[in-house]
């Protein structure tokens, strides 16, 4: 036999009268439309007797592979290689180790630290050491926190010399922050946008204002909704705004105790005009180092609770990708080359969930460098072996079919033994009906309907 079915592979359920299946392909990221008796020839294995243009369907979404083929380590290498060629080099900073807020499930300590001068010029000679690493045309920043708003005057002045930097240097400069949105005043929004090059928000909100403010408020107990709201109304009903090109992203953090509540803040931002300028999405609360994630839903309910978070998006007109329609091949920063990330201590990882939080915080391990400490040198990075410990079998991963889309989630809670499994692994065959039928006319033409062609058009 020259083929076999590929492992990547997630079918749907019977669909229109039981006469077809979809297929998704999670390395070519297809969706094919197949009739139900050359499903049943596929998984029998008779490839010989489907018609050559339905064969030639399926070798091109790759979900039929050569049997010699070896398809997990084609997918680790070329992980690696993505990452070997990636040309952008990714560093992260907290400029203030404070936070206004004070949120039940937040695994960081705060303290009124902010980067002094010598720690910017620090991080600035790092930095510029580091871009001269690899033949690099891009440099990407992202202002992280605690709260990186606290530490605004660092962010003004070291944007100022990363943007020298890049002019000197040929490279693409911009810049991403996640903040809480309490200080993001309009003002100070498109200043960072428009002088300092941020093109990409991530803003929390945590349902509506009864819910967010029970978890998300100040570390004096004071209501934080409000004001974030009322920031972000202002922000996209700018006139300037859509012209900017900037994408706001509204996070919605949810556990047992909040995720009804996403459908009403769903309600609010649609009716105040600002679900169709932002990306929204749900996030199920995780471990921070801490027990968080004891009073998540369990994976299957937040996986249930998530298609019907889809459906009330589509309902509103919300434009966001139901399946993913390309492979993650660098599952995170930690597996970016060069990559680090800097705290307002001095600390330099390259893992985003360690800086702050008080179960690593005298772990050498996670350091990479010690800004303080010039004789400090480590260099092993946590998780860069990630892949070949996929590849050897050391994770669940590796047999797992949804792998190019997922790449692993993250190396870090697997190494603390907590599944990071992503919802999408527990209801991929819903999504691929909810996709089918909101793009239907993409993948069903009248010719498929009323001819023998079984194969629709890919994504
Ligand atoms: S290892 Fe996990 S926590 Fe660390 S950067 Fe990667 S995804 Fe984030
Ligand atoms: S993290 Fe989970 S869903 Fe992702 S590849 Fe690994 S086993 Fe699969």
């Amino acid at each position: 036999m020259k083929y076999k079915i590929s492992q990547y592979i997630v079918t749907s359920e019977p669909i229109i009268n039981d006469k077809y299946r979809l297929l998704y392909s999670t390395v070519s990221t297809k969706l094919l439309l197949l009739k139900i008796e050359d499903h049943l020839r596929l998984i029998n294995r008779a490839f010989d007797e489907l018609d050559q243009d339905v064969l030639q369907n399926l070798i091109d979404a790759k979900l039929i592979v050569d049997k010699d083929f070896n398809e997990l380590k084609s997918i680790i290498d070329e992980n690696k290689k993505v990452i070997a060629d990636d040309k952008t080099l990714f560093q992260v900073i907290s400029p203030s180790a404070n936070c206004q807020l004070g949120c039940d499930y937040c695994g960081q300590v705060h303290s009124k630290d902010t980067l002094t001068d010598d720690l910017s010029d620090k991080i600035l000679k790092r930095i510029t050491h580091n871009v001269g690493l690899k033949d690099y045309k891009g440099l990407f920043i992202g202002w992280f926190g605690a709260e990186p708003l606290m530490g605004l005057k660092n962010i003004r002045a070291l944007s100022k010399e990363f943007l020298k930097l890049s002019e000197e240097r040929g490279l693409k400069y911009s810049a991403k922050m996640v903040t809480n949105g309490l200080s993001l005043k309009k003002p100070i929004f498109f200043d960072l946008v428009e002088n300092h090059k941020v093109k990409n928000f991530e803003i929390t909100l945590d349902g509506t204002e009864k819910h967010h403010d029970l978890r998300r408020h100040t570390k004096l107990k004071q209501k934080t909704f409000d004001l974030i709201f009322r920031n972000l109304k202002e922000i996209v009903n700018d006139e300037r705004f859509d012209d900017l090109n900037v994408d706001i992203v509204v996070r919605c953090n949810v556990d047992q105790s909040n995720y009804m509540s996403t459908f009403d803040l769903m309600e609010l931002l649609d009716n105040e005009n600002i679900l169709n300028k932002i990306s929204f999405y749900t996030a199920p609360i995780h471990s921070w180092g801490n027990d968080a994630h004891l009073k998540s839903l369990s994976l299957d309910e937040y996986a249930q609770f998530q298609i019907k978070e889809f459906i009330a998006l589509m309902n509103r007109k919300h434009e966001f990708a139901i399946i993913p329609g390309k492979k993650t091949h660098i599952v995170c920063t930690s597996l970016k080359e060069n990559a680090e990330v800097f705290d307002a201590n001095g600390d330099v990882y390259n893992c985003t969930e360690i800086s702050q939080v008080p179960a690593y915080e005298n772990d050498d391990f996670f350091k990479v460098a010690k800004l303080y400490d010039e004789s400090y040198s480590n260099k092993k990075r946590p998780y860069s072996e990630w892949n070949d410990e996929v590849l050897n079998g050391d994770f669940p991963c590796a047999g797992c079919k949804i792998l190019p889309i997922c790449g692993g989630a993250c190396p870090k809670l697997w190494k603390e033994n907590i599944s990071p499994c992503p919802a999408i692994k527990y209801n991929i065959e819903e999504r691929l009906l909810l996709e089918f039928y909101k793009n239907k006319d993409k993948y069903v033409s009248k010719k498929d309907t009323q001819e023998k062609t079984v194969v629709a058009e890919a994504v």
